[in-house]
Protein backbone atom coordinates (compact mmCIF):
# COMPACT_ATOMS: atom_id res chain seq x y z
CA UNK A 1 0.00 0.00 0.00
CA UNK A 2 2.00 3.38 -0.96
CA UNK A 3 1.45 6.36 0.63
CA UNK A 4 -1.64 7.32 -1.34
CA UNK A 5 -3.49 4.11 -0.72
CA UNK A 6 -2.85 4.69 2.90
CA UNK A 7 -3.87 8.49 3.43
CA UNK A 8 -7.56 6.75 1.14
CA UNK A 9 -7.97 4.17 3.84
CA UNK A 10 -7.54 6.83 6.32
CA UNK A 11 -10.04 9.04 4.54
CA UNK A 12 -12.71 6.12 4.62
CA UNK A 13 -12.15 5.04 8.24
CA UNK A 14 -13.51 8.55 8.94
CA UNK A 15 -16.74 8.86 6.25
CA UNK A 16 -15.25 10.41 3.69
CA UNK A 17 -14.12 13.00 5.84
CA UNK A 18 -17.70 13.60 7.38
CA UNK A 19 -16.56 12.24 10.72
CA UNK A 20 -13.50 14.15 11.30
CA UNK A 21 -13.75 17.01 13.61
CA UNK A 22 -15.33 19.97 12.90
CA UNK A 23 -12.98 22.46 10.70
CA UNK A 24 -9.89 19.78 11.12
CA UNK A 25 -9.83 19.51 7.21
CA UNK A 26 -9.46 23.24 6.54
CA UNK A 27 -6.84 23.36 8.98
CA UNK A 28 -5.33 20.86 7.20
CA UNK A 29 -5.42 22.49 4.14
CA UNK A 30 -4.06 25.94 6.02
CA UNK A 31 -1.44 24.41 7.16
CA UNK A 32 -0.68 22.59 3.74
CA UNK A 33 -0.87 26.15 2.25
CA UNK A 34 2.23 27.56 4.67
CA UNK A 35 -0.36 30.08 6.44
CA UNK A 36 2.09 29.26 9.86
CA UNK A 37 3.88 32.11 12.25
CA UNK A 38 6.22 31.21 15.48
CA UNK A 39 2.54 29.94 17.89
CA UNK A 40 0.10 27.56 17.00
CA UNK A 41 -3.41 27.49 17.71
CA UNK A 42 -5.19 30.93 18.84
CA UNK A 43 -6.88 31.65 15.58
CA UNK A 44 -3.47 30.72 13.49
CA UNK A 45 -2.78 26.81 12.41
CA UNK A 46 -3.38 24.05 14.46
CA UNK A 47 -1.44 20.71 14.74
CA UNK A 48 -2.98 17.71 12.41
CA UNK A 49 -1.13 15.06 14.12
CA UNK A 50 -1.04 13.96 17.97
CA UNK A 51 1.25 11.89 19.64
CA UNK A 52 0.52 10.42 23.24
CA UNK A 53 3.19 9.01 25.24
CA UNK A 54 1.30 6.20 26.59
CA UNK A 55 3.57 4.38 28.37
CA UNK A 56 6.84 4.61 29.57
CA UNK A 57 8.46 1.26 29.78
CA UNK A 58 8.68 -1.51 27.52
CA UNK A 59 8.80 -5.40 27.41
CA UNK A 60 12.05 -4.61 25.39
CA UNK A 61 15.07 -3.56 26.55
CA UNK A 62 17.52 -1.55 23.38
CA UNK A 63 20.58 -0.45 24.12
CA UNK A 64 19.79 2.80 21.65
CA UNK A 65 16.76 3.15 23.15
CA UNK A 66 15.04 7.14 23.28
CA UNK A 67 12.12 6.46 24.29
CA UNK A 68 11.88 5.32 27.91
CA UNK A 69 12.90 6.41 31.01
CA UNK A 70 13.33 3.86 33.01
CA UNK A 71 11.26 5.01 36.44
CA UNK A 72 10.12 3.51 39.52
CA UNK A 73 6.62 5.17 39.61
CA UNK A 74 5.95 3.87 36.10
CA UNK A 75 2.63 3.06 37.48
CA UNK A 76 2.03 7.47 37.55
CA UNK A 77 3.18 8.16 34.18
CA UNK A 78 0.48 6.02 32.36
CA UNK A 79 -2.05 7.82 30.35
CA UNK A 80 -5.55 6.83 31.85
CA UNK A 81 -8.71 7.38 30.27
CA UNK A 82 -9.52 10.27 32.89
CA UNK A 83 -5.99 12.26 31.87
CA UNK A 84 -6.61 11.34 27.91
CA UNK A 85 -9.81 13.45 28.68
CA UNK A 86 -8.27 16.01 29.98
CA UNK A 87 -6.32 16.42 27.08
CA UNK A 88 -9.01 15.73 24.55
CA UNK A 89 -10.69 18.81 25.86
CA UNK A 90 -7.94 21.28 25.18
CA UNK A 91 -8.60 23.99 22.32
CA UNK A 92 -5.04 23.09 20.84
CA UNK A 93 -6.40 19.13 19.96
CA UNK A 94 -9.59 20.57 18.69
CA UNK A 95 -8.56 19.85 14.81
CA UNK A 96 -6.29 16.70 15.38
CA UNK A 97 -6.88 14.54 12.37
CA UNK A 98 -4.61 11.50 13.60
CA UNK A 99 -3.73 10.36 16.91
CA UNK A 100 -0.99 8.32 17.66
CA UNK A 101 -0.84 5.95 20.68
CA UNK A 102 3.27 5.54 21.10
CA UNK A 103 5.92 5.02 24.07
CA UNK A 104 7.53 2.99 25.00
CA UNK A 105 5.64 0.11 24.21
CA UNK A 106 2.02 1.41 24.11
CA UNK A 107 0.45 -2.50 23.97
CA UNK A 108 1.02 -2.34 27.51
CA UNK A 109 -1.28 -0.05 28.54
CA UNK A 110 -4.42 -1.81 29.66
CA UNK A 111 -6.53 0.89 29.14
CA UNK A 112 -5.73 0.97 25.19
CA UNK A 113 -9.00 -0.03 24.01
CA UNK A 114 -10.29 2.78 26.18
CA UNK A 115 -8.28 5.39 25.13
CA UNK A 116 -8.73 4.50 21.18
CA UNK A 117 -12.56 4.97 21.72
CA UNK A 118 -12.63 8.10 23.03
CA UNK A 119 -10.27 9.67 20.63
CA UNK A 120 -12.91 7.82 17.45
CA UNK A 121 -15.83 8.93 19.14
CA UNK A 122 -14.58 12.67 19.04
CA UNK A 123 -13.92 12.08 15.61
CA UNK A 124 -9.88 11.55 15.75
CA UNK A 125 -8.03 8.64 13.71
CA UNK A 126 -6.24 6.59 15.59
CA UNK A 127 -2.80 4.98 15.17
CA UNK A 128 0.05 3.29 16.77
CA UNK A 129 3.61 2.92 16.84
CA UNK A 130 4.76 -0.42 18.38
CA UNK A 131 7.49 -2.88 18.22
CA UNK A 132 4.41 -5.34 17.69
CA UNK A 133 5.42 -7.92 20.08
CA UNK A 134 2.06 -8.12 21.44
CA UNK A 135 0.43 -7.57 18.74
CA UNK A 136 -1.27 -11.28 18.20
CA UNK A 137 -2.93 -11.04 21.54
CA UNK A 138 -4.23 -7.81 21.32
CA UNK A 139 -4.96 -6.89 17.80
CA UNK A 140 -8.83 -7.51 17.95
CA UNK A 141 -9.29 -5.47 20.84
CA UNK A 142 -7.46 -2.73 19.65
CA UNK A 143 -9.70 -3.06 15.99
CA UNK A 144 -12.93 -3.32 17.63
CA UNK A 145 -12.45 0.02 19.47
CA UNK A 146 -11.36 1.91 16.72
CA UNK A 147 -7.79 1.47 15.35
CA UNK A 148 -6.84 2.61 11.89
CA UNK A 149 -3.54 2.25 11.32
CA UNK A 150 -0.55 0.27 12.94
CA UNK A 151 3.06 1.06 12.90
CA UNK A 152 5.64 -1.24 14.03
CA UNK A 153 9.35 -0.48 14.62
CA UNK A 154 11.46 -3.74 13.44
CA UNK A 155 15.26 -4.24 15.15
CA UNK A 156 17.26 -7.31 14.12
CA UNK A 157 16.62 -8.82 17.32
CA UNK A 158 13.03 -8.61 16.67
CA UNK A 159 12.98 -10.05 13.47
CA UNK A 160 12.27 -13.47 14.35
CA UNK A 161 9.67 -13.50 16.61
CA UNK A 162 7.71 -10.78 14.12
CA UNK A 163 8.06 -13.45 11.48
CA UNK A 164 5.56 -15.77 13.61
CA UNK A 165 3.08 -12.59 14.84
CA UNK A 166 2.68 -10.54 11.59
CA UNK A 167 1.40 -13.48 9.80
CA UNK A 168 -1.04 -14.41 12.37
CA UNK A 169 -2.35 -11.24 12.88
CA UNK A 170 -3.27 -10.26 9.22
CA UNK A 171 -4.65 -13.47 8.90
CA UNK A 172 -7.54 -12.05 10.89
CA UNK A 173 -7.13 -8.35 9.35
CA UNK A 174 -5.91 -8.43 6.05
CA UNK A 175 -7.86 -5.98 4.18
CA UNK A 176 -9.15 -4.11 7.25
CA UNK A 177 -5.92 -3.25 9.32
CA UNK A 178 -3.11 -1.72 7.34
CA UNK A 179 -0.01 -3.22 9.28
CA UNK A 180 2.87 -0.30 8.14
CA UNK A 181 6.92 -1.52 9.12
CA UNK A 182 9.50 0.71 9.81
CA UNK A 183 12.92 0.24 10.03
CA UNK A 184 15.84 2.77 11.41
CA UNK A 185 19.05 1.62 8.81
CA UNK A 186 22.44 2.60 10.63
CA UNK A 187 25.32 3.01 8.21
CA UNK A 188 27.42 0.20 9.91
CA UNK A 189 24.69 -2.45 9.27
CA UNK A 190 24.68 -1.71 5.71
CA UNK A 191 28.17 -2.03 5.34
CA UNK A 192 28.58 -5.17 6.82
CA UNK A 193 24.93 -6.03 5.02
CA UNK A 194 27.13 -5.27 1.66
CA UNK A 195 29.39 -8.39 2.56
CA UNK A 196 26.60 -10.90 1.79
CA UNK A 197 25.41 -8.67 -1.28
CA UNK A 198 22.30 -7.37 0.95
CA UNK A 199 20.62 -10.45 1.07
CA UNK A 200 19.82 -10.32 5.32
CA UNK A 201 18.00 -7.24 4.35
CA UNK A 202 16.19 -8.64 1.13
CA UNK A 203 14.90 -11.60 3.04
CA UNK A 204 13.60 -8.94 5.89
CA UNK A 205 11.73 -7.26 3.28
CA UNK A 206 10.51 -10.51 1.66
CA UNK A 207 9.53 -11.64 5.10
CA UNK A 208 7.56 -8.43 5.92
CA UNK A 209 5.79 -8.34 2.65
CA UNK A 210 4.85 -12.15 2.29
CA UNK A 211 3.29 -11.89 5.58
CA UNK A 212 0.91 -9.40 4.35
CA UNK A 213 2.25 -6.22 5.84
CA UNK A 214 1.24 -2.84 3.61
CA UNK A 215 4.92 -1.03 3.28
CA UNK A 216 8.22 -0.76 4.98
CA UNK A 217 10.05 2.81 5.07
CA UNK A 218 13.56 3.29 5.66
CA UNK A 219 14.78 5.43 8.24
CA UNK A 220 18.03 7.28 8.60
CA UNK A 221 19.58 6.86 11.69
CA UNK A 222 20.78 9.70 13.54
CA UNK A 223 21.23 10.14 17.93
CA UNK A 224 20.12 13.35 19.43
CA UNK A 225 23.24 14.44 22.29
CA UNK A 226 22.78 17.58 24.21
CA UNK A 227 24.06 20.11 21.97
CA UNK A 228 23.95 18.13 18.45
CA UNK A 229 23.23 15.13 16.56
CA UNK A 230 25.72 12.75 16.12
CA UNK A 231 25.53 11.38 12.49
CA UNK A 232 28.03 9.01 12.76
CA UNK A 233 25.70 6.02 11.49
CA UNK A 234 23.49 8.62 8.92
CA UNK A 235 23.66 7.88 5.66
CA UNK A 236 24.78 10.31 3.76
CA UNK A 237 25.15 11.20 0.11
CA UNK A 238 28.83 10.45 -0.22
CA UNK A 239 27.84 6.90 0.79
CA UNK A 240 27.27 5.20 -2.53
CA UNK A 241 26.79 1.89 -0.26
CA UNK A 242 22.78 3.10 -0.52
CA UNK A 243 22.47 3.61 -3.63
CA UNK A 244 24.03 0.13 -4.56
CA UNK A 245 21.75 -0.92 -1.84
CA UNK A 246 18.62 0.74 -3.55
CA UNK A 247 19.80 -0.86 -6.87
CA UNK A 248 20.29 -4.73 -5.44
CA UNK A 249 16.41 -3.97 -3.82
CA UNK A 250 15.01 -2.60 -7.34
CA UNK A 251 16.81 -5.48 -9.32
CA UNK A 252 15.59 -8.66 -6.79
CA UNK A 253 12.76 -7.67 -5.22
CA UNK A 254 9.51 -7.97 -7.61
CA UNK A 255 6.10 -7.03 -7.49
CA UNK A 256 6.77 -3.28 -4.88
CA UNK A 257 6.11 -0.12 -5.01
CA UNK A 258 9.25 2.07 -4.28
CA UNK A 259 8.69 5.66 -2.49
CA UNK A 260 10.80 8.20 -1.50
CA UNK A 261 14.52 8.44 -3.09
CA UNK A 262 14.49 6.64 -6.60
CA UNK A 263 10.80 5.92 -6.79
CA UNK A 264 9.29 4.36 -9.49
CA UNK A 265 5.84 5.41 -8.14
CA UNK A 266 3.22 6.94 -10.57
CA UNK A 267 0.95 9.11 -8.05
CA UNK A 268 -1.78 6.67 -8.12
CA UNK A 269 -3.02 4.77 -5.13
CA UNK A 270 -1.35 1.30 -5.20
CA UNK A 271 -2.34 -1.64 -3.17
CA UNK A 272 1.00 -3.42 -3.62
CA UNK A 273 3.35 -3.84 -0.72
CA UNK A 274 5.57 -0.36 -0.99
CA UNK A 275 9.27 0.41 0.31
CA UNK A 276 10.23 3.57 1.47
CA UNK A 277 13.75 5.44 0.96
CA UNK A 278 14.41 8.43 2.15
CA UNK A 279 17.08 10.48 0.68
CA UNK A 280 20.26 10.55 1.69
CA UNK A 281 21.11 12.95 4.22
CA UNK A 282 23.14 16.33 3.37
CA UNK A 283 24.31 19.01 6.19
CA UNK A 284 22.30 21.79 5.00
CA UNK A 285 22.10 24.31 7.99
CA UNK A 286 20.27 27.03 5.87
CA UNK A 287 17.69 25.47 4.80
CA UNK A 288 14.62 25.22 6.60
CA UNK A 289 12.42 22.27 5.60
CA UNK A 290 11.25 20.73 8.94
CA UNK A 291 7.54 21.66 9.19
CA UNK A 292 7.29 19.26 12.64
CA UNK A 293 6.81 22.03 15.14
CA UNK A 294 3.38 23.02 13.56
CA UNK A 295 2.13 19.27 11.53
CA UNK A 296 2.40 17.58 15.47
CA UNK A 297 2.07 17.71 18.77
CA UNK A 298 2.93 15.44 21.49
CA UNK A 299 2.07 15.09 25.23
CA UNK A 300 3.40 12.68 27.97
CA UNK A 301 0.69 11.17 30.28
CA UNK A 302 1.44 13.86 32.75
CA UNK A 303 0.85 16.79 29.59
CA UNK A 304 3.68 18.14 29.59
CA UNK A 305 4.54 19.28 25.79
CA UNK A 306 7.71 18.13 23.72
CA UNK A 307 8.34 20.53 20.68
CA UNK A 308 9.88 16.80 18.93
CA UNK A 309 11.16 13.98 19.92
CA UNK A 310 14.94 15.37 19.61
CA UNK A 311 13.67 17.69 22.76
CA UNK A 312 13.32 15.49 25.94
CA UNK A 313 15.45 17.54 28.03
CA UNK A 314 12.09 19.78 28.46
CA UNK A 315 9.71 16.52 29.57
CA UNK A 316 10.27 17.50 33.17
CA UNK A 317 10.26 21.54 33.13
CA UNK A 318 7.03 22.16 34.94
CA UNK A 319 6.71 25.67 32.88
CA UNK A 320 5.81 23.16 29.67
CA UNK A 321 2.71 21.66 31.62
CA UNK A 322 -0.25 22.28 30.15
CA UNK A 323 -2.28 20.58 33.09
CA UNK A 324 -0.63 22.86 35.26
CA UNK A 325 0.46 26.20 33.17
CA UNK A 326 -2.06 26.21 30.64
CA UNK A 327 -2.42 25.21 26.86
CA UNK A 328 -0.18 28.73 26.41
CA UNK A 329 3.11 27.13 27.43
CA UNK A 330 2.49 25.12 23.94
CA UNK A 331 3.78 28.68 22.97
CA UNK A 332 6.43 28.22 25.25
CA UNK A 333 9.68 30.92 24.77
CA UNK A 334 11.91 28.15 23.88
CA UNK A 335 9.20 26.50 21.14
CA UNK A 336 8.66 29.73 19.31
CA UNK A 337 12.27 30.54 18.98
CA UNK A 338 12.67 27.74 17.23
CA UNK A 339 9.82 28.01 14.94
CA UNK A 340 11.03 31.01 14.43
CA UNK A 341 14.14 30.32 12.89
CA UNK A 342 12.56 27.56 10.69
CA UNK A 343 10.39 30.49 9.59
CA UNK A 344 13.04 32.91 8.82
CA UNK A 345 16.40 31.95 7.16
CA UNK A 346 18.26 35.01 8.69
CA UNK A 347 17.80 33.41 12.19
CA UNK A 348 19.82 31.02 13.65
CA UNK A 349 18.72 27.54 13.99
CA UNK A 350 18.58 26.31 17.40
CA UNK A 351 21.10 24.20 18.87
CA UNK A 352 18.57 21.41 18.53
CA UNK A 353 17.68 21.79 14.95
CA UNK A 354 21.08 22.09 13.55
CA UNK A 355 22.23 18.73 11.53
CA UNK A 356 18.53 17.56 11.88
CA UNK A 357 17.59 14.80 9.64
CA UNK A 358 13.77 16.63 9.43
CA UNK A 359 15.13 19.97 8.32
CA UNK A 360 16.92 18.33 5.06
CA UNK A 361 15.71 16.90 1.87
CA UNK A 362 16.06 13.64 3.29
CA UNK A 363 12.98 14.18 5.52
CA UNK A 364 9.72 13.58 2.89
CA UNK A 365 6.85 12.48 5.22
CA UNK A 366 5.95 11.60 8.65
CA UNK A 367 4.04 7.93 8.62
CA UNK A 368 1.06 7.28 10.42
S1 LIG B 1 11.22 -1.38 21.37
FE1 LIG B 1 11.36 0.84 21.09
S2 LIG B 1 10.60 1.70 23.02
FE2 LIG B 1 11.10 -0.45 23.40
S3 LIG B 1 13.19 -0.46 24.22
FE3 LIG B 1 13.29 -0.78 21.99
S4 LIG B 1 13.56 1.27 21.11
FE4 LIG B 1 12.83 1.52 23.21
S1 LIG C 1 14.55 20.49 12.83
FE1 LIG C 1 14.70 18.63 14.05
S2 LIG C 1 15.13 19.32 16.13
FE2 LIG C 1 14.34 21.08 14.97
S3 LIG C 1 12.13 21.10 15.36
FE3 LIG C 1 12.48 19.95 13.47
S4 LIG C 1 12.62 17.81 14.16
FE4 LIG C 1 12.92 19.09 15.96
Amino acid sequence: MNYLARQLHLLKSSSWGLALPKGSLLNYLKLKSGKITDTLGNGGVYPPMMSLLTVQRCNLNCSFCMGVKKRADWQEHELTPKKLERILELDIVSKVLVVIFEGGEPLLNKDLPELISMCRKRGHLVGIVSNGILLAERVDELVSAGLCDTQISVYEDTLGRLSKILPKVMSKHLGKLPINTSYVLPKSQLLSAQKGEFKNFLDLINMLKDSGCSSLKITLCESPTISALDLTETLMTTDAVYDEFIDVCRTNLKDICFEGYKSNSSFMPSSKFSLYFPRPFEINNSGRICRLPWQHIEFDADGNYLVCCHMDTELDERAKNVFEAGVDNINHEKAQKIRKALLDINIPLEPECVNCVQNSESSFFRNV
